[in-house]
């Protein structure tokens, strides 16, 4: 078995929370228990723990997401936070080695990231993805993880998203065509 990195994708206020300028709702916020449990553990056991979040600029005309969504994860606002306990889970462990941010711009964790790199380093070769949303930022960084050669482990009940039908075709993907392991 490699080293594992977990990856922790989008759980913020605007992702998730009931006013969140692009939220899951219910199913969001239905997974916080676990995926705080999840990235608890990560952490404490000096595992690498990456958080990935999605950075917008208000009035970027050149984002390709402008034309396609709400505006969402603006640079300095409270929609970036991240969402409940895990906003205290990261602000108690930041510090910790084994912790680290990475404002991501794309849909993928990998796009135009130092992610791979650093993951190289540290000679990982297991990804385990959580977050939101399952058919969108989990789906391109899984595939993009799978184009890179890691193995990929998506925890079900830590990944979520609004689209109910393309949560659950996204988990047969992972499965049957990136060669993913669904811990649930
Ligand atoms: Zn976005």
């Amino acid at each position: 078995m490699g080293n594992r990195a977990l990856i922790n994708i989008d759980y913020t206020y605007d992702f998730v929370a009931d006013k969140g300028a692009l939220t899951c709702g219910k199913p969001g916020q239905d997974i916080e228990e676990v995926l705080v449990g999840i990235t608890n553990e990560f952490i404490q056991n000096g595992e690498y723990t990456v958080f990935a979040i999605d950075l917008h600029d208000e009035g970027d005309r050149f984002h390709p997401e402008t034309n396609l969504f709400p505006l969402h994860n603006i640079r300095g606002t409270m929609g970036r936070d991240l969402y409940g306990k895990l906003k205290e889970i990261y602000q108690a462990n930041k510090n910790q080695k084994n912790v680290h941010y990475i404002d991501k711009t794309r849909y993928s964790a990998f796009a135009g990231t130092d992610l791979d790199i650093r993951l190289r380093e540290r000679h990982i070769s297991e990804v385990h993805l959580v977050g939101v949303c399952t058919d969108i930022c989990i789906l391109h960084t899984a595939i993009d993880a799978y184009n890179l050669g890691y193995n990929i482990y998506v925890h079900e009940n830590a990944v979520a998203s609004f689209n109910e039908q393309g949560h659950e075709w996204a988990l047969g993907h992972f499965k049957g065509s990136l060669g993913a392991t669904i811990l649930s």
